[in-house]
């Protein structure tokens, strides 16, 4: 339960604002996140820790000498937005290039990938480290997601580029740390969102889910709870049976907790789980106990093992100095102060002609059809995440949609045609949404746009380029279980039919989608859970397509 808040839906920036304010000495808040208030005194790489908000101490609550040069960070349990992601570098960069480093997460992924784009078009060198320590979410390493484990890859990182570690170099010991860190959870009770009423998950009495989620995701499988010294044998079993090949036996520890389990119990655990890992020939190095990555108010726990040669342990027990985590005694950043940036130019839009003003009046008005039939769906989308993937779908499409709406009407008023209102809608979108749903449809209707360009649309040209831009950026196929089920039978019968059969087929394709197991985005560790619901972003999608239908139909013009 979240007891204090004004407004849910300003949760997240209003706890930065009040942390930044707290540490003014030593954080800076920036359009995005937050970088450390002064520069360093010579250029060193910025070590970028980034993804959704809800996880303090991750992640701004470790910038600082020693660790991260700033934090991107996105709503709650939502990915920051590309343009999130060039602030927050743009702001911490002294010359020596930027990494960022988050779990890894569909929209965090192609959020920070195309923040890295832009910033290597821009001349900045940008490179991303992601972590995928979670045992619990997928056989292949690299398919797993990232959990507790980013703490200790972000630690590895930040003291690597305090050393003077080159841009290279922090990448590589950033991955080898990674390769080496392997975690595994357990979730007593869900989170609950600040302005819900009911948690997003429950965990049966008695029971506990192993294999937890950080975003409010159930454990991959309920279990009947068991005393702490059963648990920890468990988890240390778990763990030691994915020691990397080659490994010594120096290792750095963490148990984590995850927002509401008290320090007392976390350390009942450790006394077993310590002695357990002794017990199994390795010695531990600087462990942690404590909470490092948590999930709002999750009841939860996590063991996280990094086995250390002789760099990752210097690194790893290498000085820091930030809010949250504190080792040894470093010096403080005594450069100037960082100063503040403006990133995006206002956009100027190219005279339009008098016909593509009047298409553009009734994007326009298309958009709001949107926004209305979304904010009423809004809460049934969010259940429908739930069951599977962490139960923000209807909030983000709602911010989307809200934020293109409102990009649309200042695109408008300023003079631009059909296609640059809908680019306008699609960039707001993306940096407003959050969330993998939120870039795909941002890069989509940007897409759709351009092909409009001044012209009068030809909406089968615009789904088509909208349909490429998804698929080439999500890289789902049909069959992955994602909103592309239902994209791809609708712009087929678009390109035959009417706008309403179109949107009939896209409904029947979200149907079915029930049928499916998930192969992409964050329902995919929970495949199983997954099956007998739709897919929310099919769903939306269908909806989408239902609420356009209608305003063609109401309002010809
Ligand atoms: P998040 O998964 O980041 O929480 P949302 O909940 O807003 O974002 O959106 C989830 C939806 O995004 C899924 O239901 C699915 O339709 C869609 N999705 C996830 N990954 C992909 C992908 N790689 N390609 C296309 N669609 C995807
Ligand atoms: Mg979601």
């Amino acid at each position: 339960m979240t007891y204090l808040s004004n407004d849910p839906a300003t949760f997240a920036e209003d706890a930065l604002a009040g942390f930044c304010e707290l540490h003014a000495d030593t954080v800076r808040r920036v359009p995005g996140g937050a970088v450390r208030r002064s520069r360093p005194s010579r250029p060193k790489v910025a070590v970028l820790p980034g993804g959704g908000s809800g996880h303090y101490p991750a992640f701004y609550g470790v910038i600082g000498p020693g660790l991260a040069d700033g934090a991107v960070s996105g709503n709650l349990f939502t990915s920051p937005s590309a343009q999130d992601a060039v602030s927050v570098a743009r702001a911490a960069h002294s010359g020596a290039g930027v990494v960022f480093s988050y779990g890894n997460y569909a929209g965090d992924v192609m959020n920070f990938g195309l923040a890295t784009e832009r910033l290597r078009a821009q001349g900045i060198r940008a490179e991303n480290v992601v972590v995928t320590d979670d045992i619990a979410s997928a056989e292949r390493p690299a398919e797993r997601r990232g959990i507790a484990g980013d703490f200790t890859v972000f630690k590895v990182m930040g003291a690597a580029a305090e050393e003077g570690m080159d841009l290279d170099e922090v990448v590589r010991v950033g991955r080898k740390a990674n390769d080496a860190t392997r975690t595994i959870g357990a979730a007593f009770a869900g989170c609950t969102f600040p302005g819900a009423d009911a948690p997003l998950f429950t965990v049966p009495d008695g029971h506990m889910g192993l294999g937890l989620g950080i975003h409010g995701e159930p454990g991959l499988r309920d279990v009947p709870r068991t005393a702490a010294r059963e648990l920890a044998a468990d988890f240390v079993r778990r763990v030691l049976a994915e020691k990397p090949a080659g490994a010594g036996d120096r290792i750095a520890v963490l148990l984590n907790g995850l927002g509401s389990v008290k320090h007392e119990e976390l350390f009942v655990l450790w006394a077993d789980v310590s002695r357990l890992l002794r017990e199994s020939g390795h010695t531990l190095v600087l462990p942690e106990v404590g909470e490092l990555v948590t999930s709002l108010d999750m009841a939860g726990v996590s063991l996280t093992v990094t086995w250390l040669d002789d760099e990752l342990e210097r690194l790893w027990t290498a000085p820091a100095w930030t809010p949250a985590f504190r080792r040894g005694a470093i010096a403080a950043d005594s450069g100037e102060e960082a100063v503040a940036e403006v990133t995006d130019d206002a956009p100027r839009f190219a005279e339009a002609s008098a016909e593509s003003r009047q298409v553009a009046g009734a994007v326009l008005d298309g958009l709001r059809a949107v926004r209305k039939a979304l904010r009423e769906a809004e809460s049934e989308l969010g259940a429908i995440d739930a069951v599977a993937g962490d139960g923000d779908h209807g909030r983000g499409m709602v911010r989307g949609i809200d934020a293109a709406v409102t990009a649309a009407e200042a695109a408008w008023h300023q003079g631009a045609g059909a296609g640059d209102v809908l680019a306008a809608a699609g960039d707001e979108w993306a940096a407003r949404a959050g969330g993998t749903s939120g870039v795909l449809w941002g890069a989509g209707l940007r897409a759709a746009g351009e092909v409009i360009g001044d012209g009068v649309i030809d909406a089968v040209a615009a789904v088509d380029a909208f349909a490429e831009r998804v698929m080439s950026l999500g890289g789902a196929e049909p069959g992955d279980k994602t909103l592309v089920d239902a994209l791809v039978p609708f712009r087929e019968r678009l390109a035959s039919g009417t706008w309403a059969q179109a949107a009939a087929a896209a409904e029947d394709a979200a149907r079915v989608t029930a049928d499916l197991v998930p192969r992409k985005g964050r329902a995919r560790p929970l495949a199983e859970r997954s099956v007998g619901t739709p897919d929310p972003g099919a769903v939306s999608l269908a909806l989408i397509a239902r609420a356009v239908s209608e305003y063609l139909r109401e309002g010809t013009r």
